[in-house]
């Protein structure tokens, strides 16, 4: 298992530093990315800039850096082993995208800039960057031994110099490791599974741009069909129609999923304990557990379980909440991040928690209707709505 602690400078904004770690942790593995609390404040640099890249010796200028990544890994008690990555606005050594020290498995990313070359946030192309390079580290060790192996010319490859910046683009479209080089991996030893977890975080990365292009024209997935479960499998399933990709949830994730549907306008998970909330819950679980109507009297026992498990829901964000993430996480190993978020549950904390799915864009089964949604069909108009018409 490989460890990667990542760190941000205090001018490094703490919204892109989480998505970049939710990039980075989507895809599970051997290496193991842990996002630090700790910010590397003064890092003043006077950078040195040379022209000329021939007679390169190991350069000092970022140095204010290393000494950041070692004092933590003092503090932290990490082993020479962990990876310590540094991710900052500040330029490095002769406007590098990245670097890293010789000696110690510290790795810095530059953050910005990336407007000039792209047109998307920096969290792909920096996560990107956090993968390809924890890779180099462990396989070349030391600057020289990359740069004697990096290719001049653009090949698609995470060994690819891009010397000429906008060359990066090309990088990131393609998001691959070149035949040769991945031979070289293999043979030098880097295990597998490192391999195989970068490629698949690569395919993520590149869906997530190419995304982010078309995006532009308006060509986004956006309506779903909500089906009972059939067979044994209690719960609903969530047809995404454009890209007939089907999210599976559990009768817990199905009314968690099911309540915030029913509520556009968000809800602060707080007030879940609220009287009309709390009946809501109990109704629709009722009817994802049980099939069963709850005012039938032989259901009375099991209707008392239920209570349990929905009082537990409301009062304890320690049981809510994991529910909500897995939710999320199934919508992004179906669809990617960018394409998952108007379907999954999101909110600040203490804000109201939604969904921002356009609602005309859902189709429920009828059987959902009959026997899950009942009075809480949120297209159904209420009854005292009917008699003012
Ligand atoms: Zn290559």
């Amino acid at each position: 298992m490989m460890q990667v602690h990542l760190i941000r400078s205090h001018d490094f904004s703490s919204e892109a530093f989480e998505m970049i770690q939710n990039v980075l942790q989507s895809k599970a593995g051997l290496i193991s990315f842990i996002g630090s609390k700790t910010i590397c404040g003064c890092l003043r640099l006077s950078v040195v800039v040379e022209k000329d890249f021939d007679g390169y010796t190991s350069d000092t200028s970022w140095q204010n850096f290393n000494d950041f990544c070692t004092r933590y890994r003092n503090e932290n008690g990490l082993s020479p082993e962990d990876v310590v990555v540094l991710l900052t606005p500040e330029p490095l050594f002769l406007n590098w995208f990245t670097a890293f020290d010789d000696e110690e498995n510290n790795i810095f990313i530059r953050t910005d800039e990336w407007e000039k070359y792209l047109h998307c946030s920096p969290v792909y192309p920096v996560a990107y960057l956090v993968m390809a390079q924890v890779l180099q580290k462990a396989l070349y060790k030391s600057t020289a031994v990359k740069l004697a192996h990096t290719h001049d010319k653009p090949e698609g490859c995470i060994n690819d110099f891009c010397s000429y910046k906008k060359d990066i683009t090309f990088k990131l479209r393609t998001a691959d490791i070149c035949v040769p080089c991945l031979e070289k991996m293999v043979h030098a030893g880097l295990k597998p599974e490192y391999i195989t977890q970068a490629l698949s975080l690569f395919d993520v990365i590149r869906q997530e741009m190419l995304f982010r292009q078309r995006y532009k024209l308006n060509l986004v997935p956006k309506s779903i069909a909500i089906r009972r479960n059939k067979g044994r499998k209690k719960g609903i399933v969530v047809e995404l129609l454009e890209s007939k990709q089907l999210v599976e949830l559990n009768p817990t994730q199905s009314l968690v999923y099911l309540f915030f549907l029913n509520h556009p306008e968000g809800v602060v998970l707080s007030k879940l304990l609220h009287t009309k909330y709390r009946e809501e819950l109990l109704y629709l679980y009722a009817n994802l557990t049980n099939r069963i109507k709850i005012n039938n009297t032989d259901s009375l026992n099991r209707y008392a379980g239920i209570e349990n498990t929905i009082d537990s829901l409301v009062t304890d964000d320690a049981i809510l909440s994991p529910i909500i993430a897995k939710i999320k996480k199934l919508f992004i190993d179906k669809i990617g991040l960018e394409s998952s978020k108007v379907y999954y549950i999101q909110g600040e904390k203490s804000m109201p928690k939604k969904i921002s799915l356009d609602r005309s864009m859902i189709t429920y089964e009828q059987d959902v209707i009959d026997y899950v949604l009942g009075p809480y069909h949120f297209a159904q108009p209420e009854s005292n709505t009917v008699l003012i018409q």
